[in-house]
């Protein structure tokens, strides 16, 4: 019960039951859909990039707690980040995900290091099948921010 009391941390329930930035952009945006065929989670993202920085961005999704919640915390912090520094989130997101149980993700000293809200997905290393759960809306960013700007 320990493990399944951290993979479900207060945190993670909270922005699952309170997704950030849920809806849908008009007007001209990126898009991309994601889904997690192993566990039925569906993510799309709409963003806006100006001048090489995120200035809005929407999502909708339906799926598991840990898709979902990863989904919003991602939400919660790229607007107003710049597609490089997004980039480097995603990098360090992606290295929490998989080092193991008891090494340093990130330096703390390093500027803009803290991931913030986003740790406490770290107990989702525990469950290996739940970590394409939380990679999801991390690729379907990456997805949508791939894709050519006129
Ligand atoms: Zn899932």
């Amino acid at each position: 019960m320990a493990q399944l009391d951290e993979l479900y941390r207060e945190v993670i329930l909270d922005h699952y039951r309170n997704p950030r930035r849920r809806g849908s952009l008009t007007g001209d945006h990126l898009h991309a859909d994601g889904n997690n065929p192993s566990c039925g989670d569906e993510f799309a993202i709409d963003v806006i990039v100006e001048d090489g920085v995120i200035t809005d961005a929407a999502m909708q999704g339906q799926g598991c707690s840990i898709s979902q919640a990863s989904g919003s915390m991602m939400m919660d912090v790229i607007v107003g980040m710049s597609v490089a520094d997004v980039a480097d989130l995603t990098r360090k997101f992606k290295i929490m995900m998989t080092i193991e149980e008891g090494e340093d993700p990130v330096d703390p000293d390093r500027p803009g290091a803290a991931l913030g809200d986003l740790e406490a997905l770290q107990g989702v290393r525990k469950f290996p099948v739940r970590i394409k759960c939380a990679d999801l809306a991390w690729a379907t960013l990456e997805d949508a921010l791939s894709q050519p700007v006129d």
